[in-house]
């Protein structure tokens, strides 16, 4: 407790209650744009196919936009609705379309987006609620209050993605604003988790607590996440925007699958000069967007820790001005970054910042150790003294109302009051005592879940899937769990094995980076469509990182378990010693040795 009595969790609470009423009455501050009817129709003041822009903090985005236009381009549909009805000022249309029992329709389904609403037909006929927890933090309370509402306004259940946060599925058409209401009730924000914004911005799961770590990465996480929320011109983004914190901890946090990655590095006393002293810096890493085939890559640029915040900002306002905003798919960073290279780019940023930032080569400073592959589940040591933390398993991310209660009922009692959420889909309860952890594993046993996971569960990654998402070719989730079955009951596996599930090339399960990776697809079988995959093999993350070689197209699903069964039996067979991993072996062998030995046949051409 500090002095003036509040906790620190409380006063972030309060800080983010505060910074959401600034930019409410930012909001509503801007004077042009008026909130939208009830039927799902942009109605603008002067309604006009030239809108004056609205002015204040946002004219960024729209300067943008009129200078794509000066220059030439076409804006794209989704440019032309973000100009004509502002997102954040749809609250009476939002409530008028759960009076009337309506669903938004056109561009309104990504406007609602802005405030964490998906509409997900044709999957679902229903609402989709993806929430923020920078560094995948939430509290005991939180988690026991999105149980409950999951049951009251939604489907029962929660599921973790592959961003360390939370998302509610099959919402009624009647309850989006009361979800959004009883969030932020909780605490919890979730305005710009969806559309053309920065998304949940993720950390290190065990920062705070990592026997190895070099940076404790959550209060930057939430010093980010706190800082977009304040400014209004950061929601005027061409595209989506991810940014990750790595301080070097056991548990992977894929910072080079985002567009900003910071990655913590240490300059010894050996490597120190005058100009770069020792210590812990933050490498900067852009243009990470695995489902395009790249990861952010190193720009050569150094930074303090307390730069982070500001640096980002400053590449945010760049992608801002200069992204496309004619063609989303090339509105990414990455885009801009192939475009301009690195130099102009952080010449840029420098500009905005009005300072040069320090470089260092890669000889300057030393990485953290590599990640471990199973410190996401079972119980593990902390930096702490006689202090674990336990990582519960869940099927492909899910857990009900019912397991979200008892887990955030176990933190409060046994650990820390909090739990960290992966992106590895599952979540950690910290702080637990020594002597405690017994009996809160028999907990969670209990409850239907573990904290064991074979070599192929533990890293067993799946997206929503066609369950619940319309651009989905296959039910990654169902068809992921049902491999895992299969496998566990005829493979022995003593090492653990990647395999990723993704919907679409979307992507949102990096399936590229997985030692094994599906991209769902439809897939002829005689007469029929039937569901199916794409698959990747090779692909790695951190210490192994690289993209997976697409070497098997169009594989019906039913096909899959005995191809993945023969894939992995021909690496233990073949392989130096338990020492060579799967993504060594695959990467040594030769794409038609992998080919032949996962068709079970001679090597057919992809
Ligand atoms: Fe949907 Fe595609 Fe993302 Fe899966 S990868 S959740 S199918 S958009």
């Amino acid at each position: 407790m500090s002095d003036n009595g509040f906790s620190d969790e409380q006063k972030y609470y309060l800080q983010g209650l505060a910074m959401g009423v600034d930019v409410a009455r930012t909001a509503r501050g801007l004077n042009v744009l008026s909130g939208g009817g009830g039927n799902g129709t942009a109605v603008t003041v002067g309604a006009a196919a030239e809108p004056p822009p609205p002015g204040g903090p946002e004219l960024m985005a729209i300067e943008a936009q009129d200078a794509t236009k000066a220059a030439g381009g076409k804006l794209c549909k989704e440019e032309v609705a973000k100009r004509e009805k502002h997102p954040f000022k749809m609250t009476a249309e939002m409530e008028a379309n759960a009076a009337a029992g309506q669903f938004p329709k056109g561009t309104d389904v990504l406007l609602y987006k802005f405030s964490g609403m998906f509409y997900v037909a044709p999957a679902q006929d229903a609402y989709m609620c993806r929430m923020r927890f920078p560094g995948g933090h939430v509290t005991a309370p939180q988690l026991r209050g999105i149980a409950d509402m999951s049951e009251t306004h939604a489907g029962g259940y929660i599921d973790i993605t592959t961003r360390g946060n939370l998302q509610y599925r099959e919402i009624p058409v009647d309850k989006p604003v009361e979800v959004i209401r009883g969030l932020m009730d909780l605490g919890v924000i979730i305005r710009g988790s969806g559309a053309d914004n920065v998304r949940n911005v993720t950390g290190t799961a065990t920062a705070g607590f990592d026997r190895q770590e070099f940076l404790d990465t959550l209060p930057l996480a939430k010093d980010i996440h706190h800082h977009i929320l304040s400014r209004p011109e950061l929601y005027g983004l061409p595209r989506k925007f991810n940014i990750s914190f790595e301080g070097g901890g056991v548990i992977a946090t894929l910072e080079d699958t985002n567009d900003i990655g910071f990655q913590a590095v240490r300059v010894t006393d050996d490597q120190a000069t005058a100009e770069l002293p020792a210590g812990v810096y933050m490498r900067l890493t852009l243009g990470g967007i695995t489902g395009h085939f790249d990861f952010a890559r190193p720009t050569g640029v150094i930074l303090d820790p307390g730069e982070c915040v500001e640096v980002a900002d400053a590449i945010l306002r760049v992608f801002i001005k200069n992204g496309d905003r004619t063609n989303r798919k090339k509105a990414r960073l990455k885009y801009l970054l192939d475009d301009w290279g690195f130099d102009k780019y952080i010449g840029e940023v420098e500009a905005v910042l009005g300072r040069t930032l320090k470089r260092a080569a890669e000889d300057q400073y030393e990485m953290p150790p590599a990640p471990d592959r199973w410190a996401h589940v079972g119980v593990h040591e902390q930096a702490q003294e006689g202090k674990r933390y336990i990582g519960v398993v869940f099927p492909v991310g899910r857990m009900t109302a019912e397991q979200g209660r008892r887990l955030a009922d176990l933190a409060y009692r046994y650990g820390g009051g909090y739990l960290r959420l992966t992106v590895w889909q599952n979540l950690l309860i910290p702080d637990v005592d020594e002597a405690d952890v017994e009996t809160v594993v028999a907990e969670i046993k209990d409850m239907g879940l573990d904290v064991e996971a074979s070599s192929v569960r533990a890293g067993l990654v799946a997206c929503t899937g066609n369950a619940g998402c319309k651009f989905a070719g296959a039910d990654t989730k169902g068809q992921a769990m049902r491999l895992a079955d299969y496998l566990e009951e005829r493979v022995e596996l003593d090492t653990p094995i990647n395999i990723h599930f993704t919907g679409c090339h979307h992507s949102c399960a990096q399936h590229y980076i997985g030692d094994i990776g599906f991209e769902g697809t439809k897939v002829e079988v005689g007469d029929d469509m039937v569901e199916g995959y794409h698959m990747a093999i090779g692909g790695g993350y951190a210490d192994t990182q690289g993209i997976g070689r697409v070497l098997i197209k169009s594989l019906a699903f039913d096909d899959i378990p005995p191809t993945v069964e023969r894939l992995i039996n021909h690496y233990l067979e073949n392989r130096v010693g338990p020492a060579e991993t799967f993504v060594e072996f695959s990467r040594r062998a030769g794409d038609e040795e992998l080919v032949t030995a996962a068709r079970g046949t001679e090597a057919v051409a992809v």
